[in-house]
């Protein structure tokens, strides 16, 4: 019997190791694994001995041979096979302990390409595959997560064909993993966006969540390891345990809050914002995006781009809140934040953008970010918006493209005062829109109003005109844009075509 180790990371296999001999297994290793097991007091063969053959081009090449392989591949239940291995001198292997260069860490330590290179395993993917496809025989352990275990079960001839699948599927998934991450790491590197007609986007497990979107669904977060922002890799500084709604909700929250400059608060419900408002400090921009809808404010999730202090915490602690998220928060509000036990407390830099990635069944939607396209804003009114206009008609429309369609959000002095979302019809949202202004007392003369779509009938201009509102932002782009354009200009409102859609389905 012959266990192959060769292992990146050496801490702790000694254990293994020690099992497998007691066992009887004769154990055969690569050069530094063989030399950290001698000193260990192990009886190791290095792989030179086997292959007659030794490590060459530095290590790149060192398990690489039939010797090796056919030791893997070959099944003892084929005659042909034990025959040609007898007669070749290739004598088996059962089992098989893995880990591979850490391409990873490397790639986040920022080595230069030719040095990270090196850290792309070759031998090690093709040992974990050989051993994978034959687990039939052979038994493979690529994680050292799983050396006790199986050191157990091999003490007591307990470990079964079905530990042995387990393994595999584990060991495929490392391998797919690892070659995902590769090619988009060097695509990233390379400049290359093209998508090809086989893609693999690595997945890193960070943690299993609570429940799924509801109580009886299972729920899991991963990251993506090419991304180093956004919410999967937030810092939670305290609270209960983010669930897989809380995820969502501060990611659209955390996207939406750092589309601005100055301090702002976005405050999401259901992954929509229900009141976003910019100020001249955290606590003016908080107190702004929840009077804009203080009743959906209650158990929102908070988010912020710019640090939360002393005097924003106090604010924070005086509702019922869900989660803040702040890229930083001064020690004292820290102190504040805590006398709420439950409240989750986030730490996130920002987002960072990958493929917008969408699941549908049997497959996936993949597309670019959405972004907003500044150069394409047209005054098609006859009467052009005031600067104070300008200003607000960009910030509602900002927050119009974080909503999902059909969305009207309107907007004065850098806080929303109605948002509509997720209607069927446009006109339908403007209403929702204007009944949660009024309800809140606003006034909504000199007002602006944003559509992340074109209006397809001058009907919400109509409206927007009888409640004072006084200039419109939406793409245009509808076979009625004249009829549209004509109203506004009837009514004196200043209109603006962005010339590009920001739907949000
Ligand atoms: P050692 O530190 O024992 O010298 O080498 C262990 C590492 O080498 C493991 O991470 C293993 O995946 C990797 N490895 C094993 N065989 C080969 C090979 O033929 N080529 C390359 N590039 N890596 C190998």
């Amino acid at each position: 019997m012959r266990a192959l180790i060769s292992v990146y990371y050496k801490e702790g296999v000694e254990e293994l190791a020690k099992v497998l001999q007691e066992l009887g297994y004769e154990i055969v290793s690569s050069s530094s694994t063989a030399k950290y097991l001698t000193e260990r007091g192990l009886k190791v063969k290095e792989i030179e001995q086997i292959t007659n053959f030794p490590e060459i081009f530095g290590g790149r090449v060192k398990t690489l041979h039939p010797f090796i392989h056919g030791g893997i591949l070959m099944r003892d239940w084929v005659e042909e096979d034990k025959r040609q291995a007898k007669e070749l001198g290739i004598e088996p292997i059962d089992v098989v302990v893995v880990n591979l260069y850490p391409f990873e860490e490397k790639l986040r330590e920022g080595l230069e390409e030719r040095e990270l290179m090196e850290f792309v395993d070759i031998g090690g993917p093709a040992l974990i595959r050989a051993s994978a496809k034959n687990f039939y025989r052979v038994l493979v352990v690529c994680d050292p997560a799983d050396y006790r275990w199986v050191a157990q079960k091999l003490r007591e001839k307990s470990l079964t064909l079905e530990d042995r699948k387990y393994l595999a599927v584990k060991a495929f998934s490392l391998t797919a993993y690892y070659d995902a991450l590769i090619s988009n790491a060097l695509a990233n590197l390379f400049g290359i966006s093209e998508m090809f007609s086989q893609m693999a986007i690595p997945l890193k497990l960070v943690k299993g969540l609570r429940y799924g979107e509801n109580p009886h669904q299972k729920g899991w977060l991963f990251s993506n390891p090419l991304e180093s922002l956004g919410i999967a890799n937030s810092e939670v500084l305290q609270g209960k345990d983010m669930s897989f709604n809380n995820y969502l909700d501060a990611d659209s929250a955390l996207k939406l809050v750092f589309q601005f400059e100055k301090p702002a608060c976005v405050i999401v419900k259901h992954n929509n914002p229900c009141g976003t408002a910019l100020g001249e400090s955290p606590s003016e921009a908080f107190l702004k995006a929840k009077e804009a809808d203080p009743e959906s404010a209650f158990g929102g999730i908070v988010a912020f781009n710019c640090k939360v202090d002393e005097e924003c915490a106090k604010l924070l602690t005086e509702m019922f809140l869900e989660v803040v998220v702040a890229p930083e928060y001064e020690p004292k509000a820290l102190e504040i934040l805590s006398t709420k036990k439950n409240l989750r407390v986030i730490r996130s830099l920002g987002f960072s953008y990958y493929w917008d990635i969408k699941k549908v069944s049997g497959g996936y939607l993949l597309q670019e970010e959405d972004t907003i396209d500044w150069e394409k804003w047209e005054v098609v009114s006859k009467r052009a918006p005031t600067e104070r206009e300008v200003k607000d008609l960009e910030f509602a429309f900002k927050v119009c493209k974080f909503a999902k369609s059909n969305a009207v959000v309107l907007a004065k002095n850098g806080q929303t005062l109605g948002i509509g979302t997720g209607n069927t019809s446009r006109v339908d949202s403007l209403r929702c829109a204007i009944a949660k202004a009024k309800r809140f007392g606003f006034d909504l003369r000199g007002a602006v109003m944003a559509s992340e779509a074109f209006l397809p009938f001058r009907d919400s201009v109509d409206i927007c005109a009888q409640e004072g509102i006084t200039a419109i932002v939406q793409p245009g782009g509808s076979i009625r844009d004249k009829e549209v354009i004509s109203a506004c200009d009837e009514h004196g409102i200043a209109l603006i075509f962005t010339g590009t859609r920001h739907f949000r389905h």
